[in-house]
């Protein structure tokens, strides 16, 4: 398995990453631009923070009514998706600082507050997903068969033709799968994908268990002394099933819609690829213009800038899109993109009805 990975190569070089990164590189060495990037990346941290201490403490030693209670626990979803997506993505991609040792630290974060090893995570994630991008059986988010079909690839299944409905619940359900039983069957596994994960040894493990340890502790423990198991247990599957949802549907939405391609390790093997390229045609940008939701996603609505520069704090993306839109059209690179929100949502509706009807017989795929 692990052969077949190594025999999917793409070419690293060619005129539009060249320009590209030249320009950029250009634009990160003016004046102050890479200490103000810093900046903006760095103060999500303690926002993040501040929010999740200061509403489990107030749940925790205040025990709230009925009003206090529920905005408490807004504000732990919150401080959990400013977690997920302005400080360990970043950290984990090696985009906070120089040494990766304190980029792991701060990393570390996933397992403290998310409930999913932060080492797993940038197996899945920054090479399964961000090599192989959209490449079936490669990319582990693009994967999920046999409970649903992303590429054209996959073979058809009867319960596929209902999967732009039920694919909402079983968003829900990640951020659990991942926290009780993800992160060990991948480690038994030894792979995500075709991507190897080596069982973690020393610092690793340690990090591992007491990652898992301390978000059991803060999040199930403690509110067992002071709630009733029942009220514990609804809060924790609220907390985990809407960060996973709105996490899930993120990263979906900038990969699983009608304008980005996919690809068969098989149709790669064919033709090699241009790696920067199938990145950009792979991944699809949305709300571009939001700031907020910029801001509150850390930049993963310009994931086309992300995949071409993952290490770069995200809050530069907005600029560098800006270099990357230009030499697109210079090179003649599809770049896509969806202006709001409800089009991104309704393109990963269509994309899942027309992947669930793809291969049925005619009168079901018409129907
Ligand atoms: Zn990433």
């Amino acid at each position: 398995m692990k052969a077949a990975a190594s025999k999917l190569a793409f070419d690293n070089g060619g005129a539009f990453i060249l320009d590209t990164r030249r320009e950029v590189e250009q634009y990160l060495s003016r004046g102050s631009t890479r200490v103000k990037g810093a900046v903006l990346l760095y103060v999500k941290a303690p926002i993040a923070l501040a929010l999740t201490v200061i509403s489990w403490t107030v749940l925790m030693f205040f025990q709230p009514g009925l009003f206090l209670a529920p905005l408490c626990l807004v504000g732990l979803v919150l401080g959990a998706m400013l977690t997920a997506f302005c400080v360990q993505h970043d950290a984990n991609h090696g985009a906070y600082f120089q040494k990766r040792r304190y980029n792991h630290l701060v990393g570390w974060s996933t397992d403290a507050l998310l409930g999913f090893s932060s080492y797993a995570w940038r197996v899945k994630h920054n090479v399964a997903h961000h090599t192989y991008t959209n490449v079936d059986g490669f990319d582990d988010d693009a994967t999920q068969v046999p409970l649903a079909r992303f590429t054209p690839s996959q073979p058809s299944r009867p319960w596929y033709r209902f999967q732009q409905y039920y694919i909402w619940p079983m968003y829900l359900l990640m951020g659990l799968r991942w926290q009780l039983v993800g992160d060990l069957a991948a480690f038994r596994r030894g792979t995500i994908g075709e991507s190897a994960l080596r069982p973690p040894r020393g610092w690793t493990l340690f990090g591992v268990i007491a990652g898992k340890a301390f978000f059991i502790t803060w999040a199930i423990v403690i509110p067992l002394l002071v709630y009733p198991w029942w009220a514990v247990l609804g809060a924790y599957v609220f907390f985990t099933m809407i960060t996973s949802l709105i996490m899930a549907t993120t990263f979906q939405l900038a990969h699983c819609v009608e304008e980005a391609s996919f690809a068969s390790a098989d149709e790669l093997r064919g033709e090699r690829r241009i790696w920067a390229v199938h990145e950009v045609e792979t991944t699809v940008d949305f709300c571009p213009r939001n700031r907020v939701l910029t801001w509150m996603l850390g930049g993963l609505n310009f994931q086309i800038e992300h995949h071409l520069f993952p290490r770069i704090p995200h809050t530069h993306y907005p600029k560098i899109a800006e270099i990357v839109r230009r030499n697109c059209d210079k090179h003649g690179v599809r770049y896509s993109f969806h202006p709001s929100l409800g089009r991104a949502l309704r393109s990963h509706f269509l994309h899942l009805r027309a992947m669930g009807r793809l291969g049925l017989p005619p009168e079901i795929e018409m129907g």
